[in-house]
């Protein structure tokens, strides 16, 4: 007897876990970038959902958030191949915002909030001049868009702080 490629690719595989909530075939349209850095990911959701209204966004995190767009000199390769990531999901899932999300300490926050992947490419910088290169990125990201939408996309930005009273704080910088 022979068996099929659909029952050896289910075989012996059963669900471990099943949902109360139906799938929602209905895409989002709003994309949000942010750095993979997991001490971020609560305060971002809850900001999201409580600010913004966005409880169902497409996401790409890494290393750096909305830095690996920018070139940082060295960084070409890395931040051409996310540059087309971002155009690809913009076309295919028909993006109409996208939400780039920093972090780090706040003007007076702890230093060790500082985006690991910004000390690694800026080794010798301060926290501020991290802050300020941030803003930098920000406004280079804001102002050559993704690929072919340049015009009729919305680019939010935002920097999640962490303050130095042990708080979560975000600030808006300039999108359009
Ligand atoms: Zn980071």
């Amino acid at each position: 007897m022979t068996t099929s490629a659909t029952d050896a690719s289910t075989a012996g595989v059963s669900p471990i876990y099943s949902l109360d909530s139906r799938w929602n075939s209905e895409r989002p349209h709003i994309l949000v970038m942010a750095c993979s850095d997991g001490r971020l990911q609560q305060n971002l959701d809850e900001f999201l959902a409580t600010h913004l209204n966005i409880t169902r966004y497409d996401r790409v995190y890494a290393p750096g958030g909305p830095g690996v767009l920018t070139s940082h000199g060295i960084e070409f390769l890395r931040s051409d191949q996310f540059r087309r990531e971002c155009d690809f999901l913009i076309r295919a899932h028909a993006i109409e915002e996208v939400i780039l999300v920093f972090h780090g300490p706040s003007a007076d926050g702890p230093a060790e909030a500082t985006c690991a992947d910004y000390g690694r490419i800026y080794p010798r910088m301060t926290p501020q001049e991290i802050r300020h290169q941030q803003e930098v990125d920000a406004a280079e990201i804001v102002q050559s868009g993704f690929g072919h939408r340049t015009s009729d996309l919305r680019i939010s930005v935002f920097r999640c702080e962490a303050t130095a009273a042990g708080g979560i704080q975000f600030v808006r910088l300039p999108g359009r």
